[in-house]
């Protein structure tokens, strides 16, 4: 069984485990189905995870956006029509239908995650070396330089 990885589609050793999700099971039976599942083991490498990482991303920006939207369409099409006095069971059904498709395109950009993620590298506490030497705490000593009083007006 053979690593490929999913981003550079090259067999290497090493890498990421995907991670199998619903739409990764559907996709391996519908192609156990059709007689073209490779089993291969998919894999994200070290190197291509910054290139997954932004796919991945995007997807998951992707599919909040197609919820937004798909609950704006069953707002329009079911719940105000329900308080405008405009029910009725083809805007329900219309509006599912659309609320479903909506959701479903955002399978265009679909793409998987790993079973693990690469641990942001810690960064060590780097104690400075050079440690900063507080100046020793000095008073600003006022040296009061006691001038002895002018004495005005001498006497003459
Ligand atoms: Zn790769």
């Amino acid at each position: 069984m053979a690593r490929i990885c999913i981003v550079c589609h090259n067999e290497g050793n090493g890498g990421y485990p995907v991670q199998n999700d619903v739409v990764m099971g559907a996709i391996k039976k519908a192609k156990q189905r059709f007689g073209v599942a490779q089993n291969n083991e998919l894999v994200v490498h070290e190197e291509c995870f910054e290139a997954h990482r932004k796919k991945r991303e995007r997807f998951e920006r992707d599919l909040a956006m197609h919820f937004v939207f798909a609950a704006i369409v069953l707002i329009v099409f079911i719940v105000l029509p329900i308080f405008s006095g405009g029910f009725s069971i083809t805007s329900v059904f219309l509006g599912m239908l659309l609320g479903v498709l909506i959701v479903g395109l955002s399978i265009l950009h679909y793409w998987p995650k790993t079973t693990f993620s690469p641990k942001t590298v810690a960064q060590p506490a780097q104690p400075s070396a050079a440690k900063v030497q507080l100046p020793f705490m000095k008073k600003e000593e006022k040296h009061e330089a006691k001038k002895p009083e002018a004495k005005k007006g001498k006497r003459k």
